[in-house]
């Protein structure tokens, strides 16, 4: 015959009570975390979106030309902003809705923001 104990039930009551709000906790904690994933994600995504683009594709250069290129140790970002190809006197402009320009001196696609050893202001 089974005995009415009610400080059992409750023991019981609350135990599960504690159990459900720990699998509550734990699962608002991992949500929390995609959340957070997520949104790294869309700011790594706006960072790339709104950065500078790459122009270092070299494909159809010939490594004699890759080799002119690394010569004028050309880089995609100027350190200084004064010192970037879309102000410099051997820029060529973009094709109509480029991105990349060209150099002059050198063979291959030019960032307008990047650089190199030859910089001569316009
Ligand atoms: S010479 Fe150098 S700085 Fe000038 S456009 Fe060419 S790569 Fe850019």
């Amino acid at each position: 015959m089974a005995v009415y104990d009610p400080l059992r039930r409750l023991f019981l009551r609350r135990a599960a009570l504690t159990g459900a709000g720990t699998v509550l906790l734990l699962a608002g904690c991992g949500r929390g975390d995609q959340q957070t994933a997520g949104q790294t994600g869309q700011a790594a995504g706006s960072a790339v979106a709104e950065g500078p683009r790459p122009c270092d594709d070299l494909t159809g250069l010939t490594p004699a030309q890759i080799q002119v290129r690394e010569a004028f140790e050309y880089v995609e970002l100027a350190e200084d902003p004064a010192l970037a190809c879309e102000v410099c006197e051997f820029w060529k402009e973009p094709a109509a809705g480029r991105y990349c320009g060209g150099c002059t001196l050198f063979a291959g696609p030019v960032n307008p923001q990047g650089s190199c050893n030859s910089f001569s202001e316009a």
